[in-house]
């Protein structure tokens, strides 16, 4: 009798195996390599990250950075599969800061090609160099080189013939390359990137802001044409930059769709951005903006696919919403040649927004009046022209400037040092400064913190803005910036730098006008108004209110 022995098919891959497999996920071409090193950089913290290509990157791929470094041990792990240091727990991925978190990057390119690594902590003498080719290490050894990392990659798919031969021509290849390293280089504007192919610096790209990264990028483009947008919600905010219809080349197939500071593909809002976009382009073109959401960690899901290129957002609807509405409104605001029935499709088509002070701009100017008794019969009150409002007290008339009284009440609640935290910067305001005006700064800069205002200074020559206080929008922050340095060169004995900054915050903080005002919203005016110290000059000194006494209608028609 024959007793078959047991049968065993299944057989769990070597590690080598599993990594080419992944690595048909992660890297199918040399832009994809830039991608994963240039990512791991900025996680790094680096300042400065240069590329280095030859022969549209087949050849050779350098990418060195100035980053944290890594120590001998951790040069060897970071080739493994799943190694990483960027989560711990699944639960980590909600409040995921960084570009990387599946740790397969580094093992997936080392399955599939040459890969040299000098790496330095900048706290360490001596660094580690390892070498690894098609999944074996040969090689690790302390060595000198200067503190960050350095990755070289060569012979990228030599033992995989056909992934080889499916890759473009070098220009081609060339052209994918630099693809992407603008697309990791425009969300990053304040650090400093260079590209570099045969040998030919091609990108110089130093610290500055969003609108000089594109310009620098985008030679061909004029800073006029491009249209400033911006929304903060309480689930998400935006920025960015659209380029003005009448600017867009006809050809355009390129858009810009960055979500906390990743580029992403999504059809969806894609769509919906070009939907609004669409009556004012010419042919086939395609809308080109660079639009910058940012949701918090706990909303967004980007483990969709390997190369984290996609992504699931809770709230998707609304964001769609928004996206339009910021998108039309910005258009509409535009100098631009209108469709005629455009303004009038703005402002139905516009869903409430949670800043409602925005929606109103849409509204004609037109000298509206509203009257409405206020809850007590004793009083009443009129809007004039939106901003000014007419109001009885009992016997009394006041006639108060709601831009002025709003400033104030601001003004004062900032002074009275209700709690103010700091709301981040998608992108770090940067100036320079004079090695004094340093001193200065770094002495300020733990009760500029306490105001919701984090300041770093660096190398005695530059200073950055990282946070404005909650709720200022994010286009102040320049001003802003502004006002402390001036602040800086100012005899100390002779200001007070926190009324100062407080005026300043309160004229960029206050809703704008047009207003429209409920018989509550008044009330509450005018009892916040009564509690400040000063209610009849803004900080500024302008006049808040008059009581109209009967002489000075007798004045007025002397
Ligand atoms: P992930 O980025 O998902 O963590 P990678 O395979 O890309 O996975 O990198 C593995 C680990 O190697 C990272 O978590 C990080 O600790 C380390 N590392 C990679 N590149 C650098 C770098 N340029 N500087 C410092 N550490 C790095
Ligand atoms: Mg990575």
């Amino acid at each position: 009798m024959i007793i078959d022995a047991p049968e065993q098919r299944i057989r769990v891959l070597p590690e080598a195996v599993i990594n080419q497999i992944a690595a048909g996920e992660v890297i199918l071409r040399p832009a994809s390599v830039i991608k994963e090193l240039v990512e791991n950089a900025i996680d790094a913290q680096a300042f400065t990250i240069s590329v280095w290509t030859e022969r549209g990157g087949k050849q050779r791929i350098q990418v060195t950075d100035d980053g944290m470094g890594m120590s001998p041990i951790d040069a060897e792990l970071c080739f493994e599969r799943y190694a990483t240091s960027k989560i711990q727990s699944i639960k980590d991925l909600q409040r995921l800061l960084t570009k990387g978190f599946r740790g397969e990057a580094l093992a997936s390119i080392a399955a599939v090609a040459e890969v040299e690594l000098f790496t330095r902590q900048p706290s360490r003498p001596i660094g580690t160099y390892v070498r690894i080719a098609f999944g074996k290490k040969l090689q690790v050894e302390p060595t000198r080189c200067a503190a960050g990392t350095t990755f070289i990659v060569q012979k990228l798919f030599h033992r995989l013939p056909v992934r080889r031969k499916s890759l473009h021509s070098d220009q081609t290849e060339h052209r994918y390359n630099l693809q992407e390293f603008f697309r990791i280089a425009y969300p990053h504007p304040e650090r400093h990137f260079r590209f570099y192919h045969n040998s030919t610096l091609l990108y110089d790209l130093p610290p500055s802001t969003l609108l000089h990264r594109i310009l620098s990028i985008h030679t061909d483009l004029k800073e006029e044409d491009l249209i400033p947008v911006e929304e903060n919600t309480s689930f998400f905010s935006i920025q960015g930059f659209l380029l003005s219809p009448e600017a867009t080349p006809p050809h355009n197939r390129d858009s810009f769709l960055f979500i906390n500071r990743r580029f992403i593909r999504h059809a969806a809002l894609q769509q919906a951005a070009y939907s609004v976009y669409k009556p004012f382009l010419k042919g086939e073109a395609r809308p080109l903006y660079w639009l910058f959401l940012e949701v918090p960690p706990s909303q967004i899901d980007i483990n969709v696919t390997p190369a984290k290129t996609e992504a699931r957002l809770l709230n998707e609807m609304e964001i769609r919403a928004l996206l339009q509405s910021i998108i039309r409104r910005a258009l509409a605001l535009a100098p631009l040649a209108l469709p005629q029935d455009w303004l009038q499709k703005v402002s139905s088509s516009l869903p409430p927004l949670p800043a409602q002070q925005k929606e109103s701009q849409l509204e004609p100017f037109a000298p509206s009046l509203a009257s409405v008794p206020l809850s007590g019969a004793s009083s009443e009150y009129f809007l004039l022209y939106g901003r000014y409002l007419l109001l009885r007290r009992g016997k009394e008339i006041w006639l108060i400037d709601l831009l002025g009284a709003y400033q104030r009440i601001l003004f004062e609640k900032w002074l009275n040092g209700a709690s103010i935290s700091p709301q981040g910067l998608l992108f770090p305001v940067h100036m320079p400064i004079t090695p004094l005006q340093a001193a200065k700064l770094r002495e300020l800069a733990l009760s500029l913190l306490n105001q919701g205002l984090q300041i770093e200074v660096r190398e005695e020559k530059e200073v950055v803005l990282h946070t404005v206080p909650a709720g200022l929008p994010f286009t102040a922050a320049a001003a802003i910036l502004e006002e402390i340095i001036a602040l800086t060169n100012e005899e100390e004995e002779k200001i007070n730098w926190r009324e100062r900054l407080a005026q300043h915050i309160a004229r960029y903080n206050v809703i704008r006008p047009p207003y429209t005002l409920t018989s509550e919203g008044v009330e509450a005016l005018w009892h916040d108004l009564n509690q400040c110290s000063q209610p009849n000059q803004s900080p500024s000194g302008r006049p808040i209110r008059f009581l109209l006494t009967e002489a000075m209608l007798e004045n007025l028609f002397r």
